[in-house]
């Protein structure tokens, strides 16, 4: 068997591993199943990959992001490897041939969106392949204790009793240690076993800031602290906003946010990777995947949902190990705002009772059917036909999809196909008895080859340039010579999909279980609450994170706001203390007045440890005398 750090220099070009990739993959390629914990740029997929390549068959890898699966394939690609996907919205005949692919062929890499577990197709294809591991990326997704759980994420227990000698490695990097049982169980390993790195980030500087103008506070850190940064907003509309006013103010930024088109984004992130852009102003949705190092600021402009999401998104800072500054601002009334967002992410069950009939309706279906059926989701639409507010539709359907009625996929985008269905004679006469269409499809014939065989993707604008008429005229055309099946026309479609897990049932068989919702609030608040305790508790920032991530014997960082505060004051107030004590004796009450300290805990730590140094004393009456 070769050696693990000769697949790593041959396709990688790395010299050696990172701390802990090599116990991994160890574990792995002896059959075990492993947890592997570690921060986000910690390398984790090379824990699957190179193992993969040492193990005979495919393996398959789970992650929930099309966008992040699309970018593995290629990289691996573009290594020579093997490598395909599969995720929704693709057709059945593509999908038929990279699942005999990896029955019959040498594919090295699988990557599924977790919906597709379930699917027939794909269960049946599975069974027959030889499977030399299962990756699970973003593992934590798969426990309700998580931040971000997914139901689908389910189903990747089941298909392990199809090959049940085929270990598990599942990755995250965000795991509190109820999470991180859960996950084990969850995903059946034959005995428990976790590897983890610390999620100490030594060149970090947390820092958080009670803020009431944050433009202006983040102005003034940009012009203070150069490079590349981060700001994290809640809303695509704040996004919009505030790159706008930075741009204003002289700072180039753009906004960020998944509505966006896919070829805006890839440019945007490109021209912010080369610097061209110097700020991306995003909401949650940037950031994995992204690889990049010098990221010297992470700012949040508003608070996030969980301690989980916070590390994640600030940990994008300073990954060349310089160091850097994870800010964030928040005031009270931020403080109010994310926990209103929390009850109001949870309707009414009449009103998601509402929203699910309003959805099939929609899709015109009748009781009893619809099950496993596809459609292109479009929720202005919906919410406009059902005349419910798309909040209330948006936030129901995530309660659905937790109860399993529906699935929601990410938007995928697939440029237009098209392929001609009849024979080339067939053709010419057809262009003989319409000489309105002659011009049109001798030019997509000389634009495209291949199109009497199979699909071949089109770009409408191009043709409709060439042959001078406007692009809506020439899809028409397309439409209707689709229509009386001379060609097979696929238009572009960017739409999420909703896919209906079972049948559609009456109303009043709807049930929405205490998991999917009064436990899930409760857990979300909760969560709430954590955030809001770390950002109020005067306690060094690294400690509590790290703490809450169940790591043991922290130490105090000397870096965050709260540690750096507390140095500057404690140097002041010794020099203080001093000038009051030395003529006379104070009471505690007075001496918190004359020093004007608003921490009273560092007051106390201070005469304790003076006391103690015997510079000191603490007099019978409770006065305080210097020695
Ligand atoms: P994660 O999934 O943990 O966030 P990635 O797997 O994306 O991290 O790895 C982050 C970056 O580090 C990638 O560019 C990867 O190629 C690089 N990397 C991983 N392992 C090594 C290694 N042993 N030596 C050098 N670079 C590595």
């Amino acid at each position: 068997m070769k050696k693990t750090i000769e697949i790593l220099k041959n396709y990688w070009g790395y010299a050696s591993f990172r701390p802990l990739q090599e116990e991994i993959i160890n574990e792995v390629i002896e059959g075990r199943d492993v947890l592997a914990l570690m921060p986000t740029g910690g390398g984790k997929s090379l824990t699957y990959q190179v193992p993969a390549l040492l193990l005979n068959g495919v393996c398959i890898v789970v992650s929930p992001l099309i966008a992040l699966i699309k970018d593995q394939v290629e990289d691996l690609r573009s290594r020579k490897l093997n490598a395909h996907y599969i995720v929704s919205g693709m057709d059945y005949k593509e999908i038929d041939r990279i699942l005999d692919n990896c029955i019959y062929g040498d594919v090295d890499f699988l990557y599924v969106s977790p919906e597709r577990l379930k699917n027939e197709l794909f269960l049946e294809r599975y069974k027959r392949m030889t499977i030399s591991l299962i990756a699970v990326d973003e593992a934590h997704c798969i426990s309700q204790w998580g931040y971000d759980f997914r139901p689908s994420y389910l189903e990747i227990a089941a298909i392990r009793s199809f090959h049940p000698k085929t270990p598990i490695l599942a990755l995250t990097a965000s795991a509190t240690p109820d999470v991180v049982d859960d996950i084990q169980k969850r995903l059946a390993f034959s005995k428990k076993n976790l590897l983890s790195t610390s999620f100490n980030r030594e060149n970090l500087h947390y820092v958080v800031v009670r803020e009431e103008n944050k433009r202006e506070r983040i102005l003034k850190g940009l012009k203070t602290r150069p490079g590349s940064g981060i700001i994290y907003v809640r809303s695509r509309k704040l996004t919009r906003e505030l790159a706008s006013w930075l741009q204003h103010m002289g700072v180039k930024a753009a906004a960020y946010h998944a509505g966006l088109d896919p070829e805006h984004k890839d440019r945007i992130q490109a021209q912010w990777k080369k610097e061209e852009i110097r700020i991306m102003v995003a909401t949650n949705a940037f950031g994995m995947g992204i690889d990049k190092a010098n990221v010297r600021t992470v700012i949040h402009y508003e608070l996030p949902d969980s301690i989980e999401a916070y590390f994640q998104e600030a940990g994008r800072a300073g990954r060349d190990g310089l160091r850097a500054y994870a800010i964030m601002l928040y005031n009270d009334l931020d403080k109010r705002l994310v926990k209103e967002k929390i009850e109001n992410s949870f309707p009414s069950i009449e009103v998601i009772k509402k929203v699910y009939s309003g959805i099939a309706n929609y899709y015109k279906l009748a009781h009893g059917s619809g099950i496993n059926q596809n459609f292109t989701f479009d929720i202005i639409a919906i919410s406009e036909r059902t005349n419910l507010k798309v909040i209330d539709v948006f936030n129901s359907i995530k309660i659905l999809e937790r109860s399993g009625y529906f699935q929601l996929s990410d938007s995928l985008h697939k440029p237009s196909r098209l392929k001609i269905k009849v024979s080339q004679s067939d053709l010419y006469y057809f262009e003989v008895a319409n000489p309105k269409f002659e011009n049109l499809l001798k030019t997509l014939l000389r634009s495209y080859s291949g199109l009497f065989d199979s699909y071949v993707n089109i770009n409408e604008h191009l043709i409709s340039r060439r042959l001078g008429i406007d692009v809506k005229e020439f899809m028409d055309h397309l439409m209707y010579l689709n229509k009386i099946e001379v060609i097979e026309y696929l238009p572009a479609n960017d739409k999420p999909q909703i896919t209906f897990l079972l049948e559609r049932l009456p109303e009043d068989r709807i049930r929405i279980d205490y998991e999917s919702y009064g436990a899930l609030k409760e857990r979300q608040l909760k969560r709430c609450d954590d955030m809001l305790t770390y950002v109020e508790t005067a306690r060094c920032r690294n400690i509590q994170l790290l703490e809450y991530f169940g790591e043991q014997n922290t130490k105090k960082c000397g870096k965050c706001d709260v540690c750096l505060e507390s140095t500057s004051d404690s140097a002041e107030i010794e020099l203080k203390l001093k000038e009051l004590l030395i003529h006379k004796k104070l009471s505690f009450d007075t001496i918190l007045q004359e020093l004007k300290v608003k921490n009273e805990k560092i007051i106390i730590d201070l005469l304790r440890k003076y006391a103690d140094e015997g510079l000191i004393r603490k007099e019978e009456n409770d006065l305080w005398a210097w020695n």
